[in-house]
């Protein structure tokens, strides 16, 4: 865990998490950025990744095979409690998962260029003082993630983690 090094020099920090939310993130295949916040009982993850992560392709699925690669990656988004794991006393249970990308909207064809997913996954938390960690499952759910860049900002401030197949919790 690499502590910003604002932490130590501000007791009033205004890095800006903007400056990384803000501007879209490098297209990057093999890695992912992934936005950690916690607010009240409120545990919201912001994933950004290129579809090539997710699906193994960015155009628009043709044949039968990737139209079910789609599915099969929309149905494991949309249960985030395998995916990301919280500290188990938080007691934090899925509240809504929002899912965008091209090859999820057939009106809007996806074109060949690159293209990416973005998801926003919300839980609520009945003990967010007790939440401390999460693991984050996405390296086993899709191998040919290597790399998600992770931001943490909660009422213990902020920090930023690089997390790999063989790294894959966050503490805070
Ligand atoms: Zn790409």
């Amino acid at each position: 865990m690499n502590r910003l090094p604002c932490l130590f020099i501000a007791s009033v920090c205004l890095w800006p998490l903007s400056a990384a939310a803000g501007e879209p993130a490098a297209h990057v295949h093999g890695a992912a950025s992934l936005l950690v916040a916690i607010d009240g009982k409120n545990l919201t993850l912001n994933l950004e990744s290129p579809l090539n992560n997710l699906v193994g392709f960015e155009h628009t699925p043709r044949t039968e095979k990737q139209k079910a690669a789609v599915r099969a990656m929309a149905e494991r988004l949309n249960q985030p409690a395998s995916l990301f794991i919280a500290s188990p006393v938080a007691a934090c249970t899925p509240l809504s998962v929002k899912l965008e990308s091209p090859v999820l909207e057939p009106t809007k064809p996806a074109g060949d260029g690159h293209a990416d997913l973005d998801g926003e996954f919300v839980f609520r938390c009945e003990h967010p003082e007790a939440l401390r960690a999460l693991e984050v499952g996405l390296f086993q759910a899709f191998p040919r993630l290597q790399r998600v860049d992770a931001q943490v900002a909660g009422p213990r401030g902020q920090s930023a983690v690089r997390l790999s197949p063989q790294q894959r919790n966050i503490a805070w």
